[in-house]
């Protein structure tokens, strides 16, 4: 379910100031508050209201919203919950329904279509963000007719069929009497409008599709799947209302050697078995540049070390992840004669049972399960 969009919950603009804010909440939750109000959603509202002005009361958490709209960047990508497109039901309804009865006058300024644009990311642009120039195509008001449809020197006119409401009632039989349906008016598509002579270069739409350069700042720690919210830069609005958003959805490429959960960086590193058992420095390959990690004698495989700060830097500002990386200590499969008989002499003087306590005490379980006990 998609979460509406908290200036329209607070029925505000997107540059409404704090008191405007604050006005549309206290009338709100007066209205919804359920002491008072008895319907049935009332409930839902009140909490839907008090959420929405939580974050847009909050100067930080409203220019966080701003950019990145109802996903969290730290929660990651909810399926296919996509915070643009639809808010809600009555935008599912006059979507599907073409804008049953609910439908306002098609004169009345609307917000523009949201736009969505995937951008691919090497797992380094997304650890260290980058600015860049996306091209998109964007349907924008045609200029030669100024959004109007009509050739120049001419004017649209009140659609003869709908006389301007953009809707026509239809009627139909049915075993249970007449039935009477509002639906779209097929005339004027449902503008309420009627171009007699339609200009030439958007062929009557007011709409011409350009594709239209936007710089993109892409915050460093941005994830897989986590989107970016350019306010205002949708689709232009109808009948002079505001344009829509731009929604950019990263989708990030994986790395031969490191692996990302989050703000954390994991990575595997090959020992020899002999610096695991008499301990020794290494260097560990970080996204920060080399560092010097020592592992200590008598270290096992699949031993872990945290190297503190050394991840991904949070998308939100709160420092670094960590890097961790685990030990694998690798057995070595061609030997030379000379390597044979000292390990083979290194196995007379340590007997035939693995050194360690855990091994010794990992042996006894086996010992003991073969017994049956
Ligand atoms: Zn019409
Ligand atoms: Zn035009």
């Amino acid at each position: 379910m998609s979460k509406r969009d908290y200036y329209e919950v607070l029925g505000v603009s997107k540059s409404a100031s704090k008191d405007e804010i604050k006005k549309s909440y206290r009338k709100l939750s007066k209205k919804y508050h359920p002491d008072i109000n008895k319907e049935a959603d009332a409930d839902e509202k009140f909490k839907e209201v008090k959420e929405a002005y939580e974050v847009l009361s909050d100067d930080q958490k409203r220019a966080h919203y701003d950019q990145f709209g109802h996903t969290d960047p730290n929660q990651g990508f909810g399926g296919g919950d996509f915070g643009g497109g639809f808010g809600g039901f009555e935008d599912i309804f006059s979507t599907f329904f073409g804008g049953g009865g609910r439908r306002k006058d098609p004169n009345a300024p609307r917000q523009g279509a949201d736009l969505q644009y995937t951008m691919s990311l090497s797992f380094e642009e997304a650890v260290f963000g980058k600015e860049t120039d996306i091209e998109i195509p964007r349907e924008e008001t045609c200029e030669t007719c100024d959004g109007s449809g009509a050739k120049p020197g001419t004017k649209p006119e009140t659609c003869r069929h709908c006389h301007g409401s953009g809707q026509l009632n239809v009627e139909q039989n049915t075993p249970f009497g007449k039935i009477v349906n509002r639906r779209v008016c097929q005339y004027c598509s449902g503008t309420g409008k009627e171009i007699k002579e339609k200009c030439q270069t958007c062929g009557g739409t007011g709409k011409v599709t350009k594709r239209k350069k936007i710089h993109v700042k892409i915050p460093a720690g941005i994830d897989d799947g986590q989107q970016l919210r350019v306010t205002g830069q949708g689709e232009p609005g109808i009948n002079g209302g505001p344009p829509g958003d731009l929604y950019v959805v990263f989708h990030v490429r994986g790395h031969e050697f490191f692996e990302r959960e989050a703000d954390d960086i994991y990575c595997e590193m090959p020992i020899t078995f002999v610096q695991a058992a008499l301990g020794d420095e290494i260097e560990v390959p970080t996204l920060h540049g080399k560092v010097k990690l020592k592992v200590p004698a008598g270290t096992q495989t699949g031993t872990r070390f945290r190297l503190k700060g050394k991840g991904v830097p949070n998308v939100r500002g709160y420092g670094n992840g960590d890097q961790h990386i685990l030990v694998r200590i690798v057995t070595p499969t061609k030997l030379t004669e000379k390597q044979k008989q000292l390990l083979q002499e290194f196995g007379e003087v340590s007997g035939q049972v693995p050194q360690g306590e855990q091994e010794e005490s990992f042996f006894a379980k086996v010992k003991r399960a073969f017994k049956g006990e």
